[in-house]
């Protein structure tokens, strides 16, 4: 019989796989983020994408097990079905579905098994407790997972350049709360701004949802006050693909490329500084090699100097960027640094040596929060790389300057045109 002697509950990962260990045939778990905490900033939201972390005892060999979701009104809400053949060390072990290889168990042990929760259509409805049972709501409780509701920061300015300057970032998503036995959907979206098209299909902005959906036959009702509260919460991180949730991409090939042109007549047009901190600002994707949770345009370097670009990274890296000219000269004729790069980095150079000796102050006065950055490095986008010996020019690039790095603005189209075919291959 199946009980809390044969299954164990250990929590859900966000990745699981059944590796061999060494050079044998024997295997072991690569598991990350294990946990049996779920945070989510709306609810309902169908049960994400993650992987159930069980223990089976010896006992439990050749069971079938069931496990059903409980939410806190006893209702279920789904259940998992864990009917794998376990191999015991014997001539002819049997390989379990999900895995390629045998799992051996020992009869005095627990044995950890990790199984995809699949794409199910379990829904959470609300924060709160889910018991993990076995067989039914009757059964024996193993465990409990808990979701709890975050509220995200609100979409400020600097947020929206970073999920901007993000090839990969969701520009929108819409979500569809619908009920199962009959047709009835309410319709959200949310995104940088608000978007015609989307309402005239019948889309509605998150931000004016009903309290609450309630279905044309009664069986479900669904409160959507933190989907009203909170969608946007969602936009600029990866997010579960769902059948419910639709993402759309921020940027199309299509208008990369028409960025690509826009740009390219922008470098032969020996553009001003402004010009270019212009176009960089409303195009925040040439910007993406540095990848950003937060962009900030001209923030102060405390009282004394202006960056063009400020960008705190997922690493937690601030980077300060000065962006010169496209007409600015890099490499003397016999390979040293030409005067105006030079100049470019003693600028950055004062800048870190500001944000070093007055860090906080530094910090605050950018607006970031002070547990965001943990190191401060120079950036410098100056020039072309036309007209020069190659190897003068790789060793400008290569050469150590501590905390600064040089670009150049062909630097930032070749990663655009990277960008570009990698997604032509999606
Ligand atoms: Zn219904």
């Amino acid at each position: 019989m199946t009980n809390s002697n044969t299954v164990l509950f250990l929590g859900v990962a966000e990745r699981a796989a059944h590796v061999p260990d060494g050079n044998t045939n024997l295997s072991k778990w690569n598991v990350l983020g294990l946990r049996s905490i779920i945070i989510s900033s709306i609810f309902p939201i169908p049960l994400p994408n993650l992987y159930i972390g069980i223990a089976l005892s010896f006992a439990a060999l050749g069971t079938q097990i069931r496990l059903a979701l409980i939410d806190e009104s006893d209702k279920e809400l789904g259940f998992i079905d864990i009917s794998t053949p376990i191999g015991v060390p014997s001539e002819e072990v049997p390989i379990p579905t999900y895995s390629t290889r045998p799992i051996m168990i020992t009869e005095q042990s627990w044995t950890p098994i990790f199984l995809p929760i699949g794409t199910n259509s379990i829904v959470i409805e609300r924060p709160g407790t889910i018991d993990i049972r076995i067989g039914s709501s009757e059964g024996e409780t193993i465990g409990q997972l808990l979701f709890i509701l975050v509220d995200p920061p609100p979409l400020e300015p600097n947020r929206i350049a970073a999920i901007r300057s993000d090839p990969a970032a969701m520009k929108a998503l819409r979500i569809a709360f619908g009920c199962r036995s009959c047709d009835a959907k309410v319709r959200g979206y949310a995104a940088l701004e608000r978007n015609n098209k989307l309402e005239s299909e019948g889309w509605t902005w998150y931000a004016n949802l009903p309290d609450a959906f309630t279905c044309t036959c009664g069986k479900t009702t669904l409160s959507l006050e933190t989907a009203r509260r909170n969608m946007h919460g969602l936009l600029g991180i990866p997010f579960t693909r769902s059948e419910n949730i639709e993402l759309v991409p921020l940027y199309e090939q299509e208008s990369l490329a028409k960025l690509r042109k826009m740009y390219i007549d922008l470098l032969y047009s020996k553009p001003r500084e402004e010009e270019l901190q212009n176009f960089l600002e409303r195009n925040p994707v040439l910007l993406h090699i540095f990848p950003a949770v937060r962009l900030f345009t001209k923030p102060p370097i405390l009282t004394h100097f202006f960056a063009d670009f400020a960008i705190v990274t997922p690493q937690k890296e601030l980077l300060l960027i000065e962006i010169e000219k496209t007409t600015t000269r890099l490499i003397k004729k016999d390979g040293g640094i030409a005067a105006d790069l030079s100049h470019a980095f003693d600028q950055v150079h004062s800048w870190l040596h500001v944000v070093d000796e007055h860090r906080l102050a530094a910090i605050d006065a950018i607006n970031i929060d002070r547990i965001e950055v943990s190191a401060v490095r120079g950036i410098v986008i100056a020039g072309r790389d036309l007209g020069y010996d190659s190897l003068h020019l790789r060793r400008m690039k290569g050469q150590d300057r501590g905390r600064i790095t040089l670009f150049t603005y062909d630097d930032l189209l070749f990663a655009l045109d990277s960008l570009i075919s990698r997604m032509s291959r999606l």
